[in-house]
């Protein structure tokens, strides 16, 4: 069997994430919105997973950071301040011999000459600014007065909050602000799946520290981040760091990274970890009139944090963590005859399943029973799926093409029917190796939990 390419390999990821409940195109049934997706019963929980082990490694095992959740709506002002209504914007072209629109970056260039991408066409319009900010009207009245955007970036909010975080935390520099949420941004091509989306979720810390911290701790993140996503599943080998040269970063910037990941089509961005300086919050303070100084006990200095920041993309990482856990091998199906095998080797703690529980038979009751006991056993403490429909192969392929690492299998031996010492013992089936091992169902929650930890 030849290795698929990487177009083969990327339509089998988003057929089998339809498929089998990951994401689904969204307002399918109208015929589609472009550039948002809607995440199905196993993505849900992938998603999630991902949310839960971002938030416990950022807030819930640090001393320096605390969370906080921001509306989506946003205030004119803030977002003049920081720039986004003036400068948030993609230089355009249309292609008017396709039709196609385009970002500027996107045309190809044949002996210096600019040509579209999509049909190779020459004919192509001025470069025209294009502001990729949704706008909205908050109440009755649609007219200036009355325009909010909806938020391009989770930073801002945590920016415009500083004062009130700072006080109610009482933390000191350097700390952090942590945001997971949603963020809109018109984008004009939306490809690559997922990928790039117009509605999309963001995981953002904002690290407030001194100005002499800067740039030491913009190395301290993007490591932490590298590790983070290592933690997850992914190995240290597909991801790059990419350090974004002085003419494409921010003018406001010391120093920021791209960390990427090789997805199927192509290294592309995950996450930046940016150096911002003092800009966000001094362009709030100058803007609103309100300080946002951070005021030094000992040393009785009064100055603007300068922030670090590392700033990922949810849907990406998810898609990532798909694109990373594919893999086709061979296992056998029901006769004995190998079989092509799609499994996805999520790392268990971000998988959607923990553990699956079957009872060998569905028609007979006791097995049924213990199974069910075994349900109850382990569901307060992680998400079970009970499957009793189907020759147990097939239950054992449909978890490992959702990715699901553990599989508890109820047989006659649980019951002690053949052998009285294995009577509530269980086979505990690795999803990747494929081997059972026999487990006392009373270890069974302190041996998934460790697993899955
Ligand atoms: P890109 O260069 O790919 O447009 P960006 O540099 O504009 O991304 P940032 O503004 O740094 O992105 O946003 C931080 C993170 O938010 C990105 O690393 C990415 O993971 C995520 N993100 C940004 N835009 C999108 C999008 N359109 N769809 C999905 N995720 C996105």
């Amino acid at each position: 069997m030849s290795a698929p390419t990487s177009v083969q390999r990327m339509d089998k990821i988003v057929s089998l994430c339809k498929r089998r409940g990951f994401i689904f195109q969204s307002s399918e049934i109208y015929g589609g919105l472009n550039g948002a997706w809607d995440y199905g019963p196993i993505g849900v929980e992938l998603k999630r997973n991902l949310k839960n082990y971002w938030w416990r490694v950022i807030v819930h095992e640090r001393e320096d950071v605390v969370g906080m959740d921001g509306a989506i709506l946003t205030h004119p002002e803030v977002l003049t301040a920081s720039g986004h209504v003036e400068g948030f914007s993609d230089p355009m072209i249309d292609c008017r011999s396709c039709k196609a629109h385009l970002r500027l970056d996107q045309l190809i260039e044949k002996k210096g000459i600019k040509q579209c991408p999509n049909c190779g066409g020459k004919d192509l319009t001025e470069a025209r600014q294009f502001n990729l900010m949704f706008e909205t009207h908050v109440g009755a009245a649609a007219d200036e007065s009355s325009i909010a955007y909806l938020r391009p970036e989770t930073a801002q909010s945590i920016f415009v909050q500083f004062k009130n975080i700072l006080e109610v935390s009482r933390k000191k520099l350097p700390f952090g602000i942590a945001q997971i949420g949603k963020a809109f941004r018109n984008e004009i091509n939306p490809r690559n799946f997922t990928f790039r989306s117009r509605e999309f979720e963001q995981m953002e810390l904002e690290y407030f520290c001194r100005p002499e911290q800067g740039m030491e701790l913009l190395e301290y993140w993007k490591e932490e981040r590298l590790k983070f996503y290592e933690n997850t599943g992914i190995p240290r080998d597909k991801l790059h760091v990419k350090t974004v040269p002085d003419e494409e970063r921010a003018f406001y910037s010391k120093g920021t990274y791209d960390i990427e990941y090789d997805f199927p089509f192509g290294a592309q961005e995950l996450e930046g970890v940016a150096y911002r300086t003092d800009y966000d919050l001094s362009q709030h303070q100058k803007a609103s009139g309100k300080s946002l100084e951070y005021f030094d006990e000992e040393t009785k200095q009064k100055f603007i944090p300068h922030v670090v920041e590392p700033s990922a993309g949810v849907d990406r990482t998810v898609l990532a963590l798909i694109c990373e856990a594919y893999a086709e091998d061979e296992a056998p199906d029901e006769k004995g005859k190998m079989e092509t095998r799609i499994v996805l080797r999520f790392h268990p703690r971000i998988a959607p399943i923990k553990c699956a529980v079957f009872p060998l038979l569905k028609n007979k009751e006791p097995l049924v029973a213990k199974a069910k006991e075994i349900v109850d056993l382990l569901r307060p403490h992680m998400y079970v799926f009970y499957d009793e429909s189907g020759a147990i192969g097939r239950r054992y392929r449909r978890q490992d093409e959702i990715g699901t690492p553990f599989g508890v299998t109820v047989d006659f031996e649980t019951l002690g029917e053949k052998d009285p010492a294995l009577r509530d013992t269980v086979t505990l089936r690795d999803r990747d190796s494929m081997k059972q091992e026999r487990v006392r169902i009373s270890d069974l929650l302190q041996l998934l939990s460790m697993r899955i930890a």
